[in-house]
């Protein structure tokens, strides 16, 4: 051949190369009809096989031009191939690849090869084979196992100012939400949130929060209406002048008074409160601001589960539900209804208004009596959608808004060293109360001084329940951002003695690596060095041998697993002395799907994709563990619950859910 036929091949060769590149990042999210076929015809049994191997890719007529196959790897890094991960717990070092899983009512009766389970198939009437489409991947769908599933809903559906990145955005934001929704009643309280002013470009000083009339200025539309805007992390509540003005027309808000047990009231240069509420101040406003209804409840749920089911999470744990929001989820459940994704809910005697925690217990069993059940609704088979055995508690604020609670003084605040929610001599009788009535404990707790106190709280709580023969709390820490090097090895083993009575006990951290992302552009200037070093630790505590859960506390964050895996692997150390705290892709999958279930008590049923676990998968479109594959072009395409399928890329929610 002449050698300008073979430049010209080889141009065309490398067109049709980029074009395949392309095309392939491109790729819509449309329904596929190959797909559709499969996820629909699951029936009651079905085996399920993966090839597990790399496939040639592009066309079969590029195929044969032989200068493709050597052109092919230059061109793209992806393999084509299909998987199915069990992530079974008996090697958490490996993802626990097989070729085949047979599903039988729900639950996974088997994996191995097609030689070994064709004929199990083949022994019931009407099983199917099917096959992973190439280029795909069926692993354990994904818990989330700290979130707000109605809080997420009720984003969804009001003013959200996520990612704003300027106040005028902000108003505009809410003008917006005012001019699509013509109807909302003038007297109407308008919700919100998502704000966080530490992002703002037209606000320089950082330290400082909006005030009410910062809110409206300028703004014909926003004057006269009463909105109420939750700050990003939900720990401080940002007020219009004429919500502010009801809720100081109620005589609520002490006059003059900046700090109130468990939170503050921002005032301005007169010592008149000027539009923030921050942590246990926040109730001023909740008490005024009309409580949901059912009906509401009703709406938040089928938007966070739609949400839910197409980030592949079919379970949750939801992070403080009210006393109305648990009757909610047991009335449903009690009428036949499934919830959509498994709740595990987490009694918020706060969410629900009530201080004192026995008023609060008392409240819960008289609800739930009524609607006829008990107070504790263990559901360790995980049959139904919910579950409710845990309580939360509040240790401090968050980060964002200087609350968290630090042994040592703010870096950019060193008058202010956050603030415990819960009084201190209080906690450990307050961990022990519930503990007596069965509950499994989940305490927010993100400064150094906040965790270290609950850490103390804990391990007397076991010291006492494991001199009485009794150990199985699994308590959690909820968030554990900042701790102190000395605490990290005290979720593994919190004291020496039960060490040296009992073996290792664990207490459990559930952590939120996006929350990392997001906050990762602020924590040096208000950590500083030191601190920094021991922020966050996923790393540090996994490597003592703690069970780290992880959750994305949606809808402070997006639930995106996916975003949340890149935030866990992609870390870097902040200075070249810092250990990183980054993980490997197979132990932050783990913390999204094999590891949360411990945290709930469901771990035998739920979580891994081995024998009468119940078969909650997913397909993804890319390989999570192949860390050739940019986490950015992976996608959730399929979402299966209890073996049917529940979500499919393109088409939505399917009705068998
Ligand atoms: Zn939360």
């Amino acid at each position: 051949m002449h050698s300008w036929r073979w430049a010209a091949l080889l141009v065309l060769s490398l067109l049709v190369g980029l074009f395949a590149v392309v095309s392939q990042k491109r790729q819509p999210k449309q329904h596929n009809p190959d797909l559709e076929h499969l996820i629909r015809s699951l029936g009651d049994e079905y085996l399920i096989c993966a090839d597990g191997t790399s496939q040639p890719s592009g066309s079969r007529w590029t195929q044969y031009l032989g200068i493709w196959r050597h052109m092919r790897p230059l061109l793209s890094q992806k393999p084509k191939a299909s998987h199915i991960y069990t992530l079974a717990t008996s090697q958490p070092e490996s993802p626990g690849e097989v070729e085949c899983l047979f599903v039988k009512s729900g639950r996974v009766l088997s994996s191995g090869t097609r030689l070994a389970l064709g004929p199990l198939c083949d022994s019931f009437q009407g099983c199917m084979t099917h096959e992973v489409p190439y280029g795909h991947t069926l692993l354990p769908a994904f818990t989330d196992a700290h979130g707000h599933l109605l809080d997420l809903g009720q984003s969804l559906l009001s003013v959200d100012l996520t990612g704003a990145e300027s106040l005028s955005e902000c108003r505009e934001r809410l003008e917006s939400f005012l001019a699509s929704h013509p109807d909302l009643d003038k007297s109407a309280w308008i919700e919100g949130g998502g704000w966080d002013h530490t992002r703002w470009i037209d606000w320089p000083n950082k330290a400082r929060f909006p005030t009410a009339q910062d809110m409206i200025e300028n703004s014909v539309s926003l004057r006269e209406r009463k909105i109420s805007l939750k700050r990003i992390d939900f720990h401080a509540l940002w007020l219009s002048p004429a919500a502010l003005q009801t809720v100081m027309a109620d005589d609520k808000i002490p006059p003059g008074v900046e700090v109130i047990p468990g939170g503050s009231i921002v005032l301005d240069s007169e010592g008149r409160p000027s539009g923030v509420l921050v942590d246990h101040a926040m109730r001023f406003a909740l008490e005024v601001i009309p409580r949901w209804t059912n009906e509401d409840r009703k709406k938040f749920l089928k938007q966070a589960v739609d949400l839910l089911l197409s980030e592949g999470i079919t379970g949750v744990g939801d992070a403080a539900a009210s006393i109305d929001d648990i009757v909610f989820y047991a009335d449903t459940i009690r009428a036949g209804t499934d919830l959509g994704v498994r709740t595990y809910a987490f009694l918020s005697c706060e969410s629900s208004q009530i201080v004192d925690d026995a008023e609060c217990f008392e409240a819960l069993v008289s609800r739930l009596a009524a609607s006829g059940s008990g107070p504790l609704l263990l559901n360790e088979d995980a049959a139904s959608d919910f579950t409710l055995r845990t309580v939360k508690l509040f240790a401090d604020g968050a980060l964002g808004s200087w609350g968290a609670a630090l042994f040592l003084p703010y870096s950019d605040r060193p008058t202010e060293r956050g603030s415990l929610t819960m009084n201190e001599s209080a906690i450990p009788a307050i961990v022990n109360y519930w503990a007596d009535k069965g509950y499994q404990i989940a305490t927010h707790a993100i400064g150094d001084r906040a965790n270290a106190l609950v850490l103390d709280a804990y391990e007397e709580v076991l010291l006492r329940l494991t001199s009485q023969g009794e150990h199985d709390l699994r308590a959690r820490i909820e968030h554990a951002q900042i701790l102190r090097s000395q605490d990290f090895a005290r979720f593994k083993s919190p004291t020496s003695q039960l060490m040296r009575t009992q073996g290792p006990l664990s207490i459990i951290a559930s952590m939120q690596p996006s929350q990392y992302a997001s906050d990762e552009h602020y924590l040096p200037s208000r950590l500083g060095p030191d601190r920094l070093a021991n922020a966050f630790p996923w790393r540090s505590l996994l490597g003592s041998g703690s069970h780290v859960l992880f959750g994305s506390d949606f809808p402070v964050e997006s639930p995106s697993v996916l975003a949340g895996i890149r935030a866990a692997t992609t870390r870097t150390s902040p200075t070249a002395d810092v250990v990183p705290e980054t993980l490997t892709r197979l132990e932050a999958l783990r913390a999204y799907t094999s590891a949360p279930p411990f945290g709930q008590f469901q771990e035998k049923v739920l979580g891994s994709l081995e024998s009468e676990k119940w078969a909650d998968w997913i397909l993804t479109f890319g390989d999570i563990l192949d860390d050739r594959q940019d986490l950015q072009d992976i996608r959730v395409v399929a979402t299966v619950k209890r073996g049917k399928p529940a979500w499919l890329e393109g088409k939505g929610r399917l009705s068998s859910v």
